[in-house]
């Protein structure tokens, strides 16, 4: 009677703790986290010293008994027993949480990643973008947007097909993105139009980055899986932070609106947004 008196809420409780609370969400995974964090390894070590206390209690009496060793015997391995599920069910949920916080990490990533290029995409350009200008006005700093966009797309997807095309766009991708520096951002905003973002960089630092990409693309030669090379150019439009824009939605649109007048001239060149009057003066 005393026996199961003691030992079964003991099992009761390691059953329902390796049952229950196992992480379905994010939100739920980082609350069993700070609960295994903080009590962790407390519950079936109150749960091991308050048998190892009661056992030391009612052993002797229970040893004088008929059974007593046997009866002693068997309260200390349900007792084991209660000890291991609980720390099984630690490492369970433990586990459990590692892999949700995985899959949380690489939905996050992807949230923010064009699946074809690998490079950031519109949302993360936005993101990027609204903090650099809060920067460049903070710091008064100069800050630059290229938009480029592939000329005649279309044709190319058209003559050579879609998977092409696809290939096309990772080449312009990696181009743009292996000629800027660590602290730029090549993004792709859709279709075949990129963003580049250039902190500390002038109108006219910009304007030598965007001839040098404009020339670099003219010069690529994409081998095409019936033989023969695919050629491509693009147009670039240019605006800087604090010369042309002043707003990050204002660098996208005076930017694209000089990419336009690119193709408007011709194509394969580089223009940029017109200057504003300089009030501002950068230190
Ligand atoms: P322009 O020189 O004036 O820029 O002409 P364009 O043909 O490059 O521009 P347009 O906007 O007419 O065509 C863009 C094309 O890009 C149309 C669309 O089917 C294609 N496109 C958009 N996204 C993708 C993609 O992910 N893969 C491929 N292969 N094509 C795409
Ligand atoms: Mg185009
Ligand atoms: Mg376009």
């Amino acid at each position: 009677m005393l026996l199961w008196t003691v030992a079964l809420p003991m099992v009761a409780i390691s059953a329902h703790w390796e049952l229950a609370a196992r992480p379905h969400d994010a939100a739920d995974a980082r609350e069993t986290d700070a609960y295994l964090g903080s009590l962790g390894i407390l519950p079936p070590v109150l749960l091991l010293l308050v048998g190892a206390g009661l056992a030391l209690a009612i052993g002797p009496t229970l040893l004088r008994g008929a059974h007593g060793l046997h009866l002693f015997v068997l309260l200390s391995l349900l007792l084991l027993l209660a000890l291991g599920r609980a720390l099984l069910h630690a490492l369970h949920t433990r586990l459990a949480y590692l892999a949700l916080l995985g899959r949380v990490r690489e939905s996050e990533r992807a949230a923010v990643t064009d699946p074809l290029t690998g490079l950031p995409n519109k949302r993360a350009c936005t993101q990027r973008l609204e903090d650099e200008v809060t920067r460049a006005a903070r710091y008064k700093r100069p800050l630059a947007v290229i938009f480029a966009d592939i000329d005649f797309f279309k044709l190319i997807n058209d003559t050579h097909g879609h998977g092409v095309g696809d290939d096309a766009l990772c080449a312009v991708a990696h181009m743009l993105r292996d000629r800027i520096r660590t602290t730029d951002m090549a993004a792709r905003l859709g279709g075949e139009e990129f963003v580049l973002i250039l902190p500390e960089t002038t109108l006219s630092q910009a304007d030598i980055l965007a001839e040098r990409l404009r020339q670099a693309i003219d010069n690529l030669r994409l081998p095409l899986p019936g033989g023969g090379v695919l050629r491509m150019t693009i147009s670039l439009g240019i605006a800087a932070y604090p010369e042309t824009s002043d707003s990050a939605d204002s660098l996208i649109h005076d930017a694209d609106e000089a990419m336009g007048r690119a193709k408007e001239a011709g194509r394969n060149r580089v223009m940029h947004a017109r200057a504003k009057s300089l009030l501002f003066v950068l230190e």
